[in-house]
């Protein structure tokens, strides 16, 4: 029976995947609500049908266009998988429970918030708004963290992130101080501070790493999103576990 629904939730979790590819070309692009079928962005030839399945297409055809040959980007197909293998996972950690729901919506979203953080140095208001029904959801879901402890959550992070960008310009973007009052809400500031320090360490590891590279200048925009994200998430599914493990290592 487990792994029946697995192998449902799998599929379930690709389609969502490849929704979330769709989400993250065209939201930047203000064409979302466009109509048009998918279309290869080298030749705009409109894809087939069959060239539509998760994972399965982009495997088939090779990664290349079928009618140009140019190259797709394995980020699809990896969005796919990680959104296929999510759903079980969700499954495995929650349960049969509305827990289950919220913590794939919004991992889902999460996700999908880092890509376009990554594309385009921003993050769309409107996918920090579809967190808001998980964040509400979770009052009941996750009823062991009270109401006012996610009040505080709200402007545990957030609030100083704003006053941090009020004294230096661009030291976060508004949209990762509006993600983490939300995300704030969502997890109760305890795991508000878990998700911070997990985003701090990797955003840090991330801006050392790329600087190394001579990718980025000292100074330059570094999309802290992602690593919000990461941690978000992180603390999310296993919060409740690192802090339990953090204080046992003083012996709390
Ligand atoms: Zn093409």
């Amino acid at each position: 029976m487990g792994i029946y629904i697995s192998a449902w939730l799998f599929v379930f979790g690709a389609c969502i995947g490849s929704f979330i590819n769709v989400v993250v070309y065209r939201l930047p692009k203000k064409a979302f609500l466009s109509k048009a079928r998918s279309y290869c962005p080298a030749c705009n030839e409109t894809i087939r049908w069959f060239d539509l399945f998760p994972i399965v297409s982009w495997i088939a055809l090779g990664g290349k266009c079928r009618a140009c040959k140019a190259r797709i980007s394995p980020r699809y197909p990896l969005v796919e998988l990680f959104c296929a293998a999510l759903a079980p996972g969700c499954f495995w950690r929650f349960g049969f429970e509305w827990q289950t729901l919220i913590a794939f919506g919004v991992a889902v979203i999460l996700l999908a918030v880092a890509l376009i953080d990554l594309d385009t140095m921003e993050i769309p208001d409107s996918l920090v708004i579809a967190l808001i029904p998980f964040a509400a959801g979770a009052v009941w879901a996750f009823s062991e963290v009270p109401l006012w402890e996610r009040g505080v959550g709200f402007v545990t992070v957030s609030v100083p992130m704003l006053l941090l960008s009020l004294g230096i310009e661009g030291a976060f973007g508004g949209g990762d101080i509006k993600l983490m009052a939300v995300c704030g809400f969502l997890l109760g500031w305890r795991n508000t501070l878990v998700a911070f320090m997990i985003a701090l360490i990797l955003g840090g590891g991330r801006a050392i790493y790329l600087i190394f590279l001579r990718r980025k200048k000292r100074g330059e925009h570094i999309a802290f999103g992602p690593a919000l994200c990461i941690g978000t998430a992180a603390a999310l599914f296993f919060g409740t576990d690192l802090v339990r493990l953090y204080l046992g290592l003083y012996g709390l």
